[in-house]
């Protein structure tokens, strides 16, 4: 047990009675707000009403307050931004010691974040220096009233059982939730609110951070000496905006992990483009970087309905049905006749797809 092991360690339990309130730390990509942030704030709300406690969202940034005003519409009570140039791109140092710095100050109970990049890069560095607990990727998050803990419930053993965590004895409770999971509210653009603005000093040597919460100066000073590299970010590329069209598609020919390899995946290609038709991944291949996010079709990708939609090397997934059950025509290959896949198709071929595969393509081609 973590928590034991931790407690044996350091022979100390953490007060945690001032911790009140929930927490979304937004995140903002050239000063535009994530959808995720805006999940996280109808979901924060909810908590927070259950808890009968207040919902504070942080944004830092270098120029986010006139985007900052959309949260109030997703009925956050309070909106933090920290506007500085050195925060206008995310840097794991700088975003860490301003963050840290905030909660060790307001004492939230909860602290949310998107399972971005950025998220899962920050959201450990946060726990690990406050030495408090994350669940990572959570799916679902509830209050025990009983014992006012958020419990906190992501799939483990790969999407096998669903685990339901808690953090009993450290404050705050922190979770990250990926993008497209919890649900964004209807805008209530009636609600609005006062801006807190947060001053803060960055140079490599520390984070001066000045909180001017209601007239209060408070002053911070985090430590950034011990950190032996200091990024800087010289250029950033934005990825090629993908031409992939999967919703408008009437063929979409998908891969899975059964692909087997990045270079196999010119098989499903080829299969697509003699059918005139979009390529088409499931979450799996598209972690493991042998295609790019606009193509995954399911839960947290793309919902489709195609006219015929192929699968192959996919097992069926509920994640993955849930964006493509409703084509007209499903066809599947797989080499596991007992895939679930093959319960929800019209057709299903059972056998190795880099045979099968060629073999279409070869006889549409011929057609
Ligand atoms: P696997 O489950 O590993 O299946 C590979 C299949 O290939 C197997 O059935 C195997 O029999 C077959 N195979 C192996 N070799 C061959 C071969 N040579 N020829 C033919 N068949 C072969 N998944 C999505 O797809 N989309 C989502 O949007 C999505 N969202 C998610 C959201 C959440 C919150 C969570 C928890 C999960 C999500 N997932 C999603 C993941 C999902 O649970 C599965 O892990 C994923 O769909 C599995 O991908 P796969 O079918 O490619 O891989």
């Amino acid at each position: 047990d973590a928590m034991e092991i931790d407690k044996e360690e350091t022979g100390e339990k953490q007060d945690i009675s001032g911790y009140k309130g929930v927490w979304v730390l937004a995140e903002q990509r050239g000063n535009k707000l994530l959808d995720v942030s805006f999940e996280l704030c109808s979901e924060g709300r909810k908590l927070a009403d259950e808890l009968g406690t207040s919902l504070s969202v942080i944004v830092l940034g270098s120029d986010v307050k006139e985007e900052a005003k959309e949260l109030f519409a997703y009925k956050a009570d309070n909106v933090y931004i920290v506007e500085d140039e050195e925060l206008k791109d995310y840097r794991t140092e700088t975003y860490t010691a301003v963050i840290c710095d905030l909660i060790n100050e307001f004492k939230p109970e909860i602290v949310l974040l998107g399972a971005t990049h950025n998220g899962r890069d920050l959201g450990p560095r946060i726990s690990a220096r406050l030495d408090t607990g994350l669940t990572a990727d959570c799916t679902k998050l509830e209050i025990d009233k009983e014992r006012n803990i958020l419990l906190q419930t992501r799939p483990a053993f790969g999407g096998n059982l669903m685990a339901t965590i808690i953090c009993p004895d450290h404050r705050p409770q922190m979770s990250t939730v990926r993008p497209g999971v919890m649900e964004k509210a209807e805008p209530d653009h009636s609600k609005t609110g006062e801006i807190e603005e947060i001053e803060v000093e960055i140079n490599a040597e520390n984070v001066n951070s000045q909180i001017t919460d209601s007239g209060k100066i408070i002053n911070l000073k985090s430590d950034l000496s011990d950190i032996d590299i200091f990024t800087t970010i010289k250029e950033i590329v934005k990825e090629a905006k993908a031409s992939v069209n999967l919703e408008d598609a009437d063929i979409i020919v998908s891969g899975g992990r059964g692909v087997g390899s990045p270079e196999n995946f010119e098989l499903i290609e080829e299969l697509a483009t003699v059918l005139g038709g979009e390529v088409g991944a499931s979450r799996a291949v598209v972690d493991e970087g042998w295609i790019e996010k606009p193509h995954q079709v399911g839960q947290t990708g793309k919902t489709v309905k195609p006219k015929v939609y192929f699968a192959c090397g996919i097992s069926g997934a509920i994640q993955h049905k849930a964006g493509m059950e409703n084509s007209n025509l499903i066809i599947a290959i797989n080499t596991d006749q007992d895939a679930p896949i093959f319960e929800i198709c019209d057709y299903g071929l059972v056998g190795d797809l880099k045979k099968i595969v060629p073999l279409l393509s070869k006889a549409f081609a011929e057609l």
